[in-house]
């Protein structure tokens, strides 16, 4: 199949463009969209045929659950068994934005977008290409994120035709997506609710408006042989070709022990990347260095993280080696998709 690319511009959003995707997505097909956190992988929710579809498309596991993105607050409660109080006024704070919750699925939503599931991921995305799309779709679209299964998320049109070109119907370019993370996932079928993936809605945002929340310990302790709760979770994911290990201490001391691995790789005929920051990346006298952007600024690295995963296959590296980030704000959310990209391998300096 030939997949159709076209450009939007945020200032003009052009509605014949939507309106040609949202007839694909009615008629069964697949479109790739951009929204605030990463691109998505869009098919109809409430028809199981799409969500084989999508499956199949990206090479995922039908036992990995979709989420369901909807454009209007009210939709929710066509989907869904019950809306608990607390999910009501997470809802007020966070929708539209990057927080999925999950909730008892009424008979709507098929198996199939559940992986076989009696319960359902929902998000409403702030990104305004997004919700038209979603709008002009009929108001349920299932999407995961625009890659093929185990490989980086998408922040780009240009990722998304890379992994998915000739396997779906269309693929709209909204530019780089600003937050660069998947969203936050917090499980609103159990009391207390339950944080089954960090994301740039932070345990304490959440915790200022419904009090106490736990987190999956497979989230935790990924060594402890918990099942995660978000089936996704348990997948390797985000790998990049080369092996790559997370060099965690104080900078200075983790600067001292990359530049000493980098070197001994080398003299053992290695080719050797690095995952650095503006702050640090002249600092390395050795290897491929790609820099995530201003330290300081963790939205900027989260926004990059994903994008140097990818750079990196474009080399011919045998193994990275990265910093390790600060366990604040979205701290947790970007060491989560580092530390799986790295298969847990870290070396403490
Ligand atoms: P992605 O679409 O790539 O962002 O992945 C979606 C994530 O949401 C995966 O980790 C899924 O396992 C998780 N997820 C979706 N629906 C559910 C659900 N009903 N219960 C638990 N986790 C879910
Ligand atoms: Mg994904």
């Amino acid at each position: 199949m030939e997949t159709q690319i076209r450009r939007l511009d945020y200032d003009k959003i052009d509605d014949n463009i939507i309106n040609e995707a949202g007839q694909i997505l009615r008629n069964g097909g697949l479109v790739a969209f951009p929204t605030e956190t990463v691109y998505g992988l869009g098919g109809d929710a409430l028809n199981p045929e799409s969500s084989e579809k999508i499956y199949a498309a990206k090479g995922r596991p039908s036992d990995n659950p979709l989420i369901v993105h909807i454009a209007d607050k009210k939709d929710l409660y066509r989907i869904v068994r019950e809306v608990p109080e607390k999910a009501e006024r997470l809802m007020e704070s966070f929708w539209p934005g990057p927080l999925t919750m999950i909730f008892y699925k009424n008979e709507q939503v098929p198996e199939t977008t559940t992986g076989g599931l009696d319960t359902v991921a929902v998000r409403m995305p702030s990104d305004r290409i997004a919700s038209a799309l979603i709008k002009a779709a009929g108001g349920f679209v299932a999407a995961p994120s625009a890659n093929v299964s185990g490989r980086p998320s998408t922040t780009t049109a240009a990722h998304v035709e890379e992994d998915l070109n000739g396997r779906i119907e269309m693929i709209l370019d909204g530019g780089q997506a600003v937050i660069g993370l998947e969203s936050t996932i917090v499980d609103m079928s159990t009391e207390p609710p339950v944080i089954l993936r960090p994301g740039a809605v932070t345990k304490e945002m959440m915790e200022a408006v419904i009090g106490n929340l736990e987190v999956d310990k497979a989230i935790i302790a990924p060594d402890s042989g918990v099942k995660p709760k978000a089936p996704g979770m348990k997948y390797r994911h985000y790998a990049p070709r080369a092996d790559l290990a997370v060099v965690e201490g104080t900078t200075e001391a983790v600067i001292a022990a990359i530049n000493r691995m980098a070197e001994q790789d080398e003299e053992q005929g290695k080719k050797v990347g690095i995952i650095a920051t503006d702050e640090t990346a002249a600092r390395y006298a050795r290897g491929t260095v790609f820099s995530l952007g201003e330290r300081k600024h963790e939205e900027e690295i989260a926004m990059h993280l994903f994008e140097v995963l990818r750079d990196f296959d474009d080399t011919d590296v045998d193994c990275i080696y990265s910093e390790s980030f600060e366990e604040a704000s979205i701290g947790p959310a970007i060491m989560n998709r580092l530390l799986k990209a790295a298969g847990h391998k870290v070396i403490h300096v």
